[in-house]
């Protein structure tokens, strides 16, 4: 069976009605749904409106908070740091990067904690932001919602799938954003190719008893599949840092034990640098031009084969903006989340329908 494609608006508007019947302020609905649906246009259909029925439970079962404010707890020689009180992430880490960028572009750098928020979605949104306002940034996130990544080595999970982001802004082009979960598949991922029916690539699920498997339903399995980090040793590095940084440093909650949760809470530690503040603007410009040319230029007689990171999302943007593909699972999924909570959810159920 296919795929609707659906409006990028219609989706918008969708969401956003879904978000405001639960009681989302106007303005914090549409964060939300705008982020949602960035994440499908840019090809990640594991953290767009996919996400919804999670929400929803986490809602329900008062794992997230709605219209929650940040409350900033230190602000120390550059560095703030905000608790989001598991307010919706698509809301803090918007008003946590707008804090910081405001920062960095009076001081040239700022470090930014956000603990305890709940799920940031696409990471790379942050990145994109602070490029947007011209500022280079990384980005270390933990994720706490019970244990799903076993460590190099071992078979028992341990970590969440911990993301890390990174980008950089050009004059005239896209930034370049680097974005990934520290382990070889998102868990998102999962459920898409779950809902899809497709077999997952090797080396990126274990049983629960510790055997390589492709089937992606052993993840939802009882007792439940583990999956395993990017890299070997060098992903399972960065993972850790990733839980150090990203939250234990911070004070934010860590993954620390197997208990699971409904809400899916990120802590994010971020670093916020203005190359014109800090005087490289020029240089930077320049120095960065001659790398993307120089890494690209080995194949040059193959233009397009070396992507830059940030470039097969723009370019699914680009193919997505008169249609969102959406996969029957994933529309009945949604359709049904909003008629437990009590919400109509009535655009989802009549595009489910039209399968
Ligand atoms: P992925 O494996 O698709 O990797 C994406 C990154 O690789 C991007 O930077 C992309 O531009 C780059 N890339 C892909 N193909 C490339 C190519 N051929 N050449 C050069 N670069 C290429 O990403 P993922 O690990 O599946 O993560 C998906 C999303 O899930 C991310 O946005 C991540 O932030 C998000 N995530 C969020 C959480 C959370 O708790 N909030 C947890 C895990 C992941």
């Amino acid at each position: 069976m296919g795929a609707l494609p659906v409006k990028p608006d219609v989706l918008r508007r969708a969401v956003a009605e879904l978000f405001t019947a639960t009681g989302a302020t106007t303005e914090n609905a549409g964060l939300i749904a705008e982020h949602l649906v960035e994440a499908n246009l840019r090809g990640h259909d594991s953290h767009g409106v996919g996400v919804v029925p999670l929400y929803l439970k986490s809602i329900a079962a008062g794992g997230m908070v709605l219209n929650q404010t940040l409350k900033p707890v230190a602000d120390r020689g550059g560095m703030v740091i905000f608790d989001a009180g598991r307010g919706a992430g698509q809301v803090m880490g918007h008003r946590a990067m707008e804090a910081g960028i405001e920062l960095a572009q009076a001081q040239g750098s700022a470090i930014v904690g956000l603990r305890n928020s709940h799920h940031l979605g696409r990471i790379g949104r942050w990145a994109e932001q602070c490029a947007a306002a011209g500022l280079v940034s990384v980005h270390f996130v933990n994720v706490v919602a019970g244990p799903i990544v076993a460590p190099f080595g071992g078979t028992k999970a341990r970590l969440g799938t911990n993301p890390f982001a990174a980008g950089f802004p050009r004059a005239g082009a896209e930034p370049v954003v680097v974005d990934f979960a520290t382990s070889r598949l998102a868990m998102g991922k999962i459920r898409v190719y779950r809902n899809q029916g497709k077999v997952l690539p090797d080396n990126a699920l274990l049983t629960a008893d510790g055997l390589p498997t492709n089937d992606p339903n052993d993840l939802f399995a009882d007792p439940p599949g583990v999956l395993v980090p990017f890299g070997e040793h060098k992903g399972w590095g960065l993972a850790l840092a990733c839980e150090l940084l990203g939250a234990a440093l911070l004070g934010g909650e860590t993954q620390h034990d197997g208990a699971s949760d409904p809400a899916v809470i990120n802590s994010m530690l971020s670093i916020l640098v203005s190359p014109e503040r800090i005087g490289t603007l020029d240089a930077f410009g320049a120095e960065m031009a001659q790398v993307l040319a120089w890494v690209q230029s080995e194949n040059a007689e193959k233009p397009g084969q070396v992507l830059l990171p940030g470039q097969p999302e723009q370019a699914v943007r680009r193919q997505r903006m008169d249609g969102i593909p959406l996969d029957p699972a994933t529309l009945s999924q949604i359709a049904q989340a909003a008629s437990e909570s009590g919400l109509k959810g009535l655009i989802f159920q009549n595009l489910a329908r039209e399968f």
